[in-house]
């Protein structure tokens, strides 16, 4: 069959070190080792691998490789990925690496080194494109606090966004969080980086360390939880979004559908993912995979990626996708019955705001599991967060010669908060919206329509 592709790119250490865990558990979905060759046993693992792999044969042995860039500023991160367990699944000439590194600055990963690298990066990615049949778009995976992954992610989106206009980008780009890092002018970085994914993704799916961290703590039991396993958790929710561009299924997608399903207003494109069940492997016996259970768990602020409080917003939309043996009416009764017990939650003016996708295939080692995209208001906390550490640093210009070192304008600073400050008032009118809205919406579509 067919398969709509896309290309994988993970830039610096968070996007290279999520990568490889992503990798890894693809490769156990899809009966694959780790060298790519299949030793699967269920037909349907293959159907639509070519979504993210390239079948390769030599001499006479079929291969599976990875549609994905391995992009840095510094090789550290890289090497150590190419060395390791997975390294030679990737075709060499799909690592990039630059030096000496941005040293967290967000400017040298945009305006100065990641520019040097941008344009021979651009190459093997295009070569990758070319390779496509259909492709239907990109996803970055990358940090927000650092400054390869931020800076150069952004303008890497920026050039695609030219090159490829007409294709998807999402990203999925993780939020810094006090409890994890302590560098201190990552509000700058994840700033900077938001005010340019306003304008250059089509989708982000936003992953706070924060949230990680409570979740490892919490649910699972980890008392002090590594990256490894935040980028554990990371991986079953990209897994759990691809399930149904990866197999076949009731209601398939393709990103494109996802982002017009989730997507009501273009800037409102953070995305809050959340993961059922989620347990430590001890409790995994005593768990139980009712499907209104795992529909409850989607929803509670407990399984959120985000470190934000639904019950403080209101779903605009949100997607659902249960994976295993799970009949559809079971499934869209649960959710239907969640929304009508919550229906303050749920923002009434847009009609069947919450869609349900089914796919046979478990991930690997369970029966049942569910993962839900979410576009809600209370997303707004997570920029507040971010913004109110950003405007203390700001306005005592402190680290900006870090910045203004590597040519950039103060400006440009301004920009950002004032672009991020906007979004939080959006995210809050649409909140506090009620039936006047409906009005609102009509106007919107009917420019677009003139447009
Ligand atoms: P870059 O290499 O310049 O892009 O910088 P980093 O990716 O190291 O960015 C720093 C931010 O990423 C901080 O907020 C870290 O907490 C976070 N980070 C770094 N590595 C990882 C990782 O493997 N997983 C997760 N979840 N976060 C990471």
């Amino acid at each position: 069959m067919a398969s709509r592709e896309i290309i994988n790119l993970q830039v610096g250490q968070a996007g290279n070190q999520v990568g490889e865990a992503f990798w890894n558990m693809l490769l156990a979905e899809h009966g694959l080792d780790q060298s790519g060759r299949y030793q699967g046993s269920d037909p349907l693992q293959l159907q639509r691998i070519g979504t993210y792999f390239i079948e390769v044969e030599s001499q006479g042995e079929k291969r599976y490789v990875p549609r994905s860039t391995q992009i840095d500023l510094e090789a550290g991160v890289c090497n150590r990925l190419r060395s390791g367990p997975i390294g030679g699944l990737f075709r060499p000439d799909t690592y990039v690496t630059g030096q000496p590194g941005a040293g967290n600055n967000w400017a040298k990963g945009f305006y100065t080194e990641g520019a040097e690298l941008v344009d021979s990066l651009l190459e093997v990615i295009r070569q990758q494109a070319e390779a496509c049949e259909v492709l239907q778009g990109f996803q970055l995976l990358h940090s927000l606090g650092g400054g390869s992954g931020a800076g150069l992610g952004c303008l890497l989106l920026s050039k695609l966004r030219e090159e490829f206009p007409d294709r998807m980008l999402a990203t999925f780009s993780v939020l810094p969080s006090p409890k994890v890092s302590e560098t201190v002018v990552e509000p700058y970085n994840a700033m900077l980086s938001v005010h340019q994914l306003l304008d250059t993704s089509d989708l982000s799916i936003c992953i706070d360390n924060e949230a990680l961290y409570n979740i490892a703590t919490g649910a699972l039991k980890i008392k002090q939880p590594a990256f490894p396993d935040l980028n554990q958790l990371i991986s079953k929710v990209m897994c759990g979004i691809s399930t149904s561009l990866r197999f076949p299924g009731q209601l398939n997608g393709d990103l494109r559908k996802l982002g017009m399903n989730l997507i009501p207003f273009p800037r409102l494109h953070f995305l809050m993912p959340s993961y059922a069940p989620m347990y430590d492997t001890k409790a995994q016996a005593y768990q139980g995979t009712k499907v209104s259970e795992l529909t409850q768990a989607l929803f509670d602020r407990k399984n959120l990626f985000v470190a934000c409080d639904p019950r403080f917003g209101r779903y605009l939309t949100a997607a659902t996708i249960f994976r295993g043996s799970v009949a559809s009416r079971e499934a869209e009764y649960a959710v239907l019955d969640l929304q009508k017990r919550n229906a303050a939650h749920f923002a009434e003016w847009i009609p069947d705001n919450v869609s349900v996708s089914l796919c046979s295939v478990p991930p690997v080692g369970q029966k049942q599991a569910a993962t839900a995209l979410a576009n809600s208001t209370a997303i707004q906390e997570l920029f507040t967060r971010t913004q109110d550490t950003f405007t203390a640093m700001f306005k005592r210009r402190a680290f900006l010669h870090w910045y203004t070192g590597e040519g950039m304008d103060p400006m440009e600073f301004s920009e950002a908060e004032s672009n991020v400050q906007d979004l939080v008032s959006e995210y809050q009118q649409y909140q506090e919206a009620g039936a006047d809205l409906e009005e609102l919406v009509e106007d919107e579509v009917y420019e677009d329509e003139e447009e």
